[in-house]
């Protein structure tokens, strides 16, 4: 007899923050309800059985005391973020650099990129 399992979620594509409820058997998604469009289906998909985040962060840059923004091109499993936010805060960059310039490729071997979110001359 196959284990049934629900899970609820706030949805965070969008303000509207619907409530999802996702059923699971034998940790495979059979459903998901309380979305009120296909973003939210597929969120609740993800987050039932491999959760993901974009992560935003700062880098140094070459004797400049402010650090640039930067982000994950793609949201990365959540299990990896710390690792991430360690391999990002030991990054210094030369400038310049511009809006979605790669700042660390293929960040700890996640097939994700780091960018630049804002340029530096
Ligand atoms: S399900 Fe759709 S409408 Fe609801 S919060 Fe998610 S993205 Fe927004």
């Amino acid at each position: 007899m196959p284990t049934r399992q629900t899970k609820e979620f706030t949805c965070v594509q969008c303000p509207m923050g619907c409530l999802l409820t996702v059923t699971l058997e034998d940790g495979a998604v059979v459903s998901v309800s309380g979305n009120s469009c296909p973003r939210g289906k597929a969120y609740g998909r993800t987050e039932a059985v491999h959760p993901e985040r974009t992560v935003t962060s700062l880098v140094g840059i070459l004797d400049d005391f402010h650090p640039l923004s930067v982000k994950t091109a793609a949201p990365i499993p959540r299990e990896r973020i710390d690792e991430v936010l360690d391999a990002i805060a030991q990054t210094v960059i030369e400038p310049p650099v511009e809006i979605g310039d790669v700042v660390i490729p293929d960040v700890c071997g996640t097939g994700v990129d780091v960018v630049a979110t804002e340029a530096r001359s």
